[in-house]
């Protein structure tokens, strides 16, 4: 499954956060068979779609769909030049599908900073400036052996303009992922660039951050196009040790409606391009994931390889449908279930029947 890298400068809440993804026992409670490794962790996409699909099949339990993230080592700099963990850290990186990067954003006294100072800017700059190194050495590497080819394979042509360009927008001091609107991230999908993933940053904060709005918008804006989540990792854990209503109090206290675990899981899902469907029936309510733009014979697959094989159609309807409806004998009579071929696109909410051959 895809993953999420985490990481960021010493300090700044990444072991407080990841203990959290750990300790939710999400895995254990709901794929008691999965194996895990000791350095992912594991959060729910929440979901109240799947209750209602729960109450309208009569469903016996839920399976919402899961986001994993990876925990790295911490970065340093000079990380590209294979100071220390430097290599080893790169490497860790290049494994992750996407990068999720902790910026302290706490001011906490007894909490050193590592440059003596909380200014989530000059943070992330250090990150970036690592990762963009890296994928500047990978370029000057790449691009003499690239124009070689490219001279006597003229579909290589297209491969070395985009490495140029990303080169470019590099030397400006930009990551790859940030110039995405200008940038066609797939064209360099070979070369394995570290900035080409896409980024979502975890603002750390405390109460005061969480509840200024402008501060949060000025943040959110510095990393557009990135996704950012903005949460208290000590909170965070200390929710998991609580009863419903204690975890709402200690919310409310900051200035939250929900989790910041939750909206992590939203954000990680939506950075790694993924979408769900749903299935109901009387034993499980289940989300299924896919990546964005996936078709129906695709998604078959994920629950089995013989449905992608034999598939024949899908019988769908939209969750809003279903739900107006109430049921799906209901939803038949009011025309708003299809049957989808094999080059039927997925939309986020279809509940699926699939039909197939075996
Ligand atoms: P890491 O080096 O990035 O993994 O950082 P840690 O998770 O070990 O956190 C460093 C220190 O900051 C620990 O003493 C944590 O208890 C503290 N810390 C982490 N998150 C928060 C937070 O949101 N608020 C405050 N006040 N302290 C935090």
């Amino acid at each position: 499954s895809l993953t999420l890298g985490i990481v960021g400068l010493p300090n700044v809440g990444k072991s407080t956060l990841f203990n959290a993804l750990t300790r939710n026992d999400v895995l254990a409670a709901n794929y008691p068979f999965a194996t895990i490794e000791p350095n992912v962790g594991v959060v729910e996409l929440p979901d109240a779609r799947l209750d209602r699909l729960a109450e309208i099949f009569g469903s016996e339990r839920i399976l919402p769909a899961v986001v994993s993230f990876v925990d790295i080592a911490g970065i340093v700099k000079g990380a590209s030049v294979g100071e220390g963990m430097g290599n080893q850290f790169l490497a860790n990186i290049r494994e992750a599908d996407a990068i999720c990067q902790v910026v302290r954003v706490f001011a906490d006294d007894d909490v050193v900073h590592v440059d003596g100072r909380v200014d989530p800017f000059a943070d992330i700059e250090v990150i970036e400036t690592e990762l963009i190194l890296a994928d500047m050495q990978t370029l000057e590497k790449a691009l003499p052996r690239l124009e070689k080819d490219a001279r006597k394979n003229k579909d290589l042509s297209a491969l070395l303009d985009a490495a140029k360009k990303a080169q470019e927008i590099l030397d400006g001091g930009k990551t790859l992922f940030s110039a995405k609107d200008s940038f066609d991230l797939s064209s360099v999908r070979e070369l394995h660039l570290l900035t080409a993933k896409p980024f979502l940053y975890v603002f750390n904060a405390d109460e005061g951050v969480l509840t200024d709005d402008a501060r949060k918008e000025e943040l959110r804006k510095a990393v557009a196009p990135a996704d950012a989540v903005f949460l208290d990792a000590k909170v965070e854990s200390e929710l998991l040790e609580l009863d419903e209503e204690d975890a709402q109090e200690l919310l409310d206290s900051i200035g939250q409606d929900e989790p910041g675990l939750r909206q992590l899981a939203r954000a990680g899902f939506h950075t790694l391009g993924l979408q769900t469907y749903l299935t109901a029936g009387p034993k499980e309510a289940r989300a299924w994931t896919i990546r964005q733009g996936d078709t129906a014979p695709k998604a078959a697959g994920v629950i089995h390889t013989d449905f992608e094989k034999g598939f024949i159609k899908a019988e769908i309807v939209s969750y809003d449908d279903l739900d107006a409806a109430g049921t799906m004998n209901d939803a038949k009579a009011a025309g708003k279930v299809r049957m989808e071929g094999k080059d039927y696109v997925m939309a986020d909410g279809d509940v699926v029947e699939f039909r197939f051959n075996v």
